[in-house]
């Protein structure tokens, strides 16, 4: 009986390890889309429409090298340190890192707060190499959910989606809530992708919207947005809106307490051009 109680505890106990080393995906996370969501403003779609249709998936080309950074572009993370960055917790308490830093790639420490840039940037030029680990659980956006979040706010999604379903504006390589990519070119897990982002910043006047964001992501080397319209910061089953914000901005990577890699990240700053 005695040893019966001691396995039982020590099963318990094991449960619990194992259930704090892999967080539970958040309430909700494996639905597929929703019926009960606002209408998108200029689409036909309703943010996260369960009917709108998945973008045809196809297969990138063969992975290409890590990419060397070009000569001024400033690593964010060089597969060392995250001296560049800061965690920041719900709520806006900063701390030092608690991501992990093993073998050249950064992995995500769920629920420790977003990696935030202690630089800021506006238009610029973003290079990130990222994985989903190999036994990542979940369904839908429970599955290796992070994001790279551009001033903070606007967030191209990072997901499993070379076999994991979810809604079409919430994939790898959408533009979250509201802009599914053109294709699905996901590779699978234990596989690096790459993003190449072009992002034209916002612009207010006081508090008023002069010029919206706009965004160019290349994925694993394909074209999935060519300078679309953001909409507003992403959020969650709500219509994405613009709150004014600072010319320049930190460059985040999402806690959704998924344990997500990145390897190979650098920005260029992006100056008006004109020809010169
Ligand atoms: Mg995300």
């Amino acid at each position: 009986m005695r040893i019966f109680l001691f396995a039982a505890l020590a099963a318990t106990l094991a449960a619990q390890q194992s259930a704090k080393k892999r967080p539970s995906p958040e309430a909700g996370d494996d639905k597929r889309g929703y019926t009960d969501t606002p209408q998108i403003p200029g689409q036909t779609w309703k943010v996260h429409d369960a009917a709108r249709p998945r973008p045809p998936k196809i297969a990138p080309g063969l992975p290409l090298p890590s990419a060397q950074p070009p000569a001024d572009a400033i690593q964010l993370f060089n597969g060392k340190d995250l001296s560049q960055w800061v965690n920041v917790m719900r709520g806006g308490t900063a701390q030092e890192p608690k991501w992990r830093v093993e073998n050249g790639y950064i992995e995500i420490a769920p629920r420790t707060g977003r990696l935030v840039t202690k630089e800021k940037f506006g238009n610029c030029q973003v290079h990130v190499e990222w994985m989903v680990p190999v036994g990542s659980d979940g369904a839908g956006q429970g599955r290796g959910n992070s994001g790279i979040e551009l001033m903070g706010r606007y967030e191209i999604q990072v997901l499993e989606s070379f076999e994991n379903v979810t809604y079409a504006d919430g994939q790898a390589g959408s533009i979250y809530g509201q802009w599914p990519p053109r294709v699905n070119v996901s590779r699978p897990q234990g596989e690096w992708n790459s993003y190449d982002i072009v992002f034209e910043a916002p612009r207010f006047e006081a508090e008023k919207l002069t010029k919206p964001a706009y965004v160019t992501v290349v994925h694993n080397g394909v074209m999935v947005h060519h300078r679309q319209e953001i909409l507003g910061a992403a959020i969650h089953r709500r219509v994405a809106t613009y709150k004014a914000h600072e010319p320049e901005e930190p460059l985040s990577l999402q806690d959704h307490g998924r344990p997500v890699r990145f390897r190979n990240i650098w920005i260029r700053r992006l100056k008006p051009y004109d020809g010169q």
